[in-house]
């Protein structure tokens, strides 16, 4: 979420009333920073993820497990160290929405070279150490994207009631009490009241239950006539979730337009292959990942807005919440494949335009900026369009996209970026690592080979619903760019100025593929992802142990999407099912939940090797640095 400003939130009405006002100078903000930057060329590439985690407080007698409250007081340890030095830190750390979350990412980005993959994983571990060093004995540090009994009765420690009834409460939640919401900075609470009244009512999460032999419905908490649904009623079932974020740094505008696009269509392949949050307030569910419920959990749309009543009040229809997979593609070639109506202010797409910004960029800001300010501080009212950009971010933050476009921050050596945003959190060091290495392999391959992965975006968002189903890597298939062999597109060497020969765009020009065949291959068509990455590793110089790490990062995401390997969520499920104590009855009880987490802490610390997830010995030879003969090989990225 970039940085926090400080200060003092505005009241919901102030805020409402400075709606036009942050759009307007925001708008104003976003031209003069396009035209200051625009021509900004030969940033190197730089990378860098984002894990968050959650602190769990383990009662070995009472055998629970309950979220920790302890951001707050972990961060003032962790920010004193960056403060003291920070040039020098090897981790950043910054809060995020619940009491018991962190956010930490590499103290600097990494760099243009392939053994800057040894690093990801030092990296993380030593985050993960860092964080633990300051923990009571019965804490941890865990990388999991959901606590799967947040929001049941007395999840937190210290424990606290929900007051659903109370006037100045943020929430008002049946279930998650505002001290689970982080209290060391005041954007937190801000949001989730403003969300919570811009919307007019409690922000609604339904999920169907996964109904087993002996699953009692109504579900407690249904919603009326829908009895075998989880209801979930605050933001913090969905901000309080963790996941896996990376951002790359692009040569230039141009390049970074293309990567959004390009990886757009890989956001719901991404989705479904880091699956790993099947439970929720303690129940089973059919979904297994996050996606949805955070979705729903920010969905600050009126009832007008959603369509349920005619509009009077507000100016559109908006079809899908702030909290969403990306409604269009930013680059010409993505232009044809904007196939869903893009709502958006007239006046202010002209501004745009008469600002000089081109249609394709122009309509992308105008449809961010149909979302009303929801958080804003007094000291941030009024400010320099010429040099500010606060207004511009405001917005652009709370659109929490599967992709985001940042443009360099004022006065940085920092180029334009594109963040990916899909993945879920893992349970390992190893497995974040593979993930982020394998996505930045892909970036590399698709620049260096042109590739073109675009299909129609109501491809992508019918992708993204598919994703999020049960067992969705195994099982589903996904609208994938049709590759063959006439189709030179796919194969590297034969491509025509890296440009697909003509003629080739015809109407047939997408198929559904599994996630198997879209990652390892598809006989006769797509030759699979990893197959392009080590296409493209055969044509750089490799040493020998970022080749051993990278290839143990590759067999691990293959291995995952033939099924070999269950995915994070699948592996949940077969914990909870298998559990002596499980009544086949849906429910993922106290003790249930402190031996998942139990087994999956003794994962995550090597102590036990769980082969159907992570499969047989893996040593990647990870480190903290890399030798000085490598690093002076230094490569400038792509351009
Ligand atoms: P946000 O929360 O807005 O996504 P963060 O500051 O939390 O932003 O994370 C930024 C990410 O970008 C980190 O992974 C960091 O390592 C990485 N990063 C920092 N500088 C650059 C850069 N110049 N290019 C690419 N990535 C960068
Ligand atoms: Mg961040
Ligand atoms: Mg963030
Ligand atoms: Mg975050
Ligand atoms: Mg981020």
């Amino acid at each position: 979420m970039g940085l926090l400003s400080e200060g003092n939130p505005l009241s919901w009405e102030e805020t409402k009333q400075l709606a036009d006002h942050v759009r307007k100078h925001g708008i104003e903000q976003f031209i003069n920073l396009y035209h200051r930057l625009k021509d900004r060329e030969g940033d190197i590439l730089k990378w860098g993820d984002e894990v968050e985690y959650i602190i769990v407080d383990f009662n070995e007698e009472q055998k629970r497990a309950r979220v920790a409250l302890r951001a707050q007081d972990l961060l003032t340890h962790l920010n004193e160290k960056e403060a003291a030095d920070p040039e020098g830190v090897k981790s950043l750390w910054r809060p995020e929405y619940g009491a018991y979350m962190i956010e930490g990412t590499p103290g600097k980005p990494y760099g243009g070279l392939l053994a800057h993959f040894n690093l990801v994983e030092a990296n993380m571990r030593y985050r993960r150490e860092e964080v633990s060093a300051l923990l009571k004995p019965n804490e941890k540090v865990m990388s999991i994207t959901n606590f799967p009994r947040l929001g049941s009765p007395l999840f937190t420690a210290p424990e606290y009631l929900p007051t659903p009834e109370k006037e100045l409460s943020a929430a008002r939640s049946l279930y998650f009490p505002d001290e689970a919401i982080y209290p060391g900075h005041p954007r937190f609470k801000t949001l989730t009241r403003n969300i919570r009244m811009r919307r007019g009512e409690k922000v609604q999460i339904k999920l169907k239950v996964f109904k087993d032999k002996n699953t009692v419905l109504p579900v407690e908490g249904a919603p009326e006539g829908e009895p075998d649904v989880v209801q979930l009623d605050a933001m913090g079932f969905g901000m309080g979730c963790c996941c896996l974020q990376l951002t790359f740094q692009a040569c230039n505008i141009e390049e970074a337009r293309t990567l959004y696009d390009q990886l757009t269509p890989l956001c719901p392949i991404m989705l479904a292959l880091t699956a790993a949050s099947p439970v929720y307030r303690g129940y089973l569910t059919e979904s297994d990942c996050r996606w949805n419920v955070i979705s729903a959990s920010v969905d600050c749309r009126t009832e007008e807005e959603r369509g349920l009543k005619p509009l009077k009040e507000n100016k559109f229809r908006i079809s899908k919440s702030r909290y969403d997979s990306i409604d269009s593609y930013l680059s010409e070639d993505g232009e044809k494949y904007n196939d869903v109506p893009l709502t958006y202010d007239e006046a202010v797409y002209n501004r745009l335009r008469e600002g000089g910004i081109d249609h394709l960029l122009a309509q992308h800001i105008a449809h961010l900026f149909i979302r009303d300010t929801v958080s804003l501080f007094s000291e941030k009212v009024c400010q320099n369009d010429k040099e500010d950009t606060d207004h511009f971010e405001n917005i652009q933050s709370t659109n929490w996209q599967t992709m985001r476009f940042k443009p360099p921050p004022p006065n940085s050596s920092i180029g334009w970026r594109v963040e990916f945003r899909p993945c879920e959190a893992q349970i390992t060091d190893f497995e974040n690592a593979a993930i982020v290495c394998f996505v930045v392999l892909l970036t590399r391959v698709i620049l260096s080979y042109k590739l073109n992965f675009l299909i129609p975006i109501s491809k992508v968002d019918e992708n993204m619903q598919n994703a999020q189903k049960r067992d969705a890597c195994s099982a589903e298939k996904f609208w994938f760019r049709k590759f063959s062999s006439k189709n030179l597109c796919g194969k590297p060497n034969t491509s025509v100025n890296g440009k697909c020969p003509e003629g080739l765009e015809c109407k047939d020009n997408f198929e559904l593929l599994t996630i198997n065949e879209i990652i390892n291959g598809k006989s006769g068509g797509f030759e699979g992802l990893v197959p392009l990455i080590n296409t493209y590793l055969e044509s750089m110089e490799v040493d020998a142990d970022t080749h051993c790490t990278i290839q143990q990062y590759l067999r691990l995401i293959q291995k995952r999407a033939s099924g070999e390997l269950l995915t994070t969520a699948s592996w949940i499920r077969k914990e909870v099912i298998n559990h002596p104590e499980y009544k086949q009855d849906s429910v993922v009880s106290d003790k249930i939940n402190f031996d998942l987490l139990t087994k999956m802490t003794d994962i995550q610390e090597g102590r036990l090797q769980e082969t159907s997830l992570l499969g047989q010995g893996n040593n990647s030879k990870t480190k903290d640095t890399i030798p000085a003969a490598i690093e002076k090989h230094q490569c400038n990225g792509n351009c």
